[in-house]
């Protein structure tokens, strides 16, 4: 049975007031709630960590080294170290603004689980792929390239973010997400065998709000969400969690 999880990624935003919002959620998690997983800063990972309460904390990228000569980076033990249990890996906007490519965003995958973390492996294409007819060809390069050559639904959990839908307000249509997201459960299939591919959970994320997960949460193959800006306030990410449970 695939895990259902809402994950909340605050990118470069937080300081040590916003660990309030940890409190507001763990109060207002339902009855039965997903796996609620919070990816803060990374100077908020220890604090977070000690005050969460149902909620696991995750980091927003890793190193690919376990340590060594790497100023201003993270490395997964570290991560591990602080009692944080998931790591974003191949965020757009890490490719994007650090040059990380598919190899990078896989070793750091392998990084994470070799250090006891499960790495959270984001793919997706840019509008003008999308607009001349790429998506299906560039999400299986990504995947083929990002993922580690063995996962377990355990140790990965993979993230179908579209480019243009981060931040912009643009949702792709239900149809959209259910063709992406059939296209990775194959992909997955195919290439680690129908157990394990039938159980990694697959997140899609991109402009999630709690006026549109309700009806993304009930496509085919979409297990949950990565949310970035209605993630910041319990508010928000509230009614998003709920719609999951
Ligand atoms: P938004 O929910 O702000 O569009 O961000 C999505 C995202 O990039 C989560 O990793």
């Amino acid at each position: 049975m695939r895990q259902k999880i809402a994950a909340g990624n605050w990118k470069m935003n937080g300081t040590a007031p916003a660990l309030t919002e940890l409190d507001a959620l763990a109060a207002g998690l339902p009855a039965t709630p997903p796996l609620v997983i919070v990816c803060p800063p990374a100077p908020l990972l220890i604090p977070a960590v000690d005050r969460a309460s149902g909620i696991a904390i995750g980091a927003q990228d890793c190193h690919t080294a376990p340590s060594g000569a790497h100023t201003g980076d993270i490395s997964a033990p570290m991560i591990a170290d602080t009692g944080a249990s998931f790591v974003i890996v191949g965020h757009s906007e890490r490719r994007e603004d650090h040059g990380e490519t598919d190899a990078a965003v896989r070793a750091k995958a392998e990084a994470a689980q070799a250090a006891g973390l499960c790495p959270i492996v984001c793919i997706g294409e840019s509008l003008s792929q999308r607009e001349t007819g790429e998506t299906l060809h560039v999400i299986g390069a990504q995947l083929a390239a990002s993922l580690p050559e063995t996962i377990s639904a355990e140790n990965t959990v993979v993230a179908y973010e579209p480019i243009w839908a981060i931040g912009t307000g643009k949702v792709p249509s239900v149809a959209q997400i259910a063709e992406v997201h059939d296209f990775i459960r194959a992909e997955l299939e195919n290439r680690y065998g129908p157990d394990v591919g039938a159980a990694v959970s697959l997140l899609y994320g991109g402009s999630v709000k709690p006026d549109n997960a309700a009806a993304i949460f009930e496509v085919d193959n979409v297990d949950g969400a990565l949310v970035g800006g209605a993630s910041l306030k319990a508010g928000d990410f509230l009614p998003i969690i709920a719609a999951l449970a």
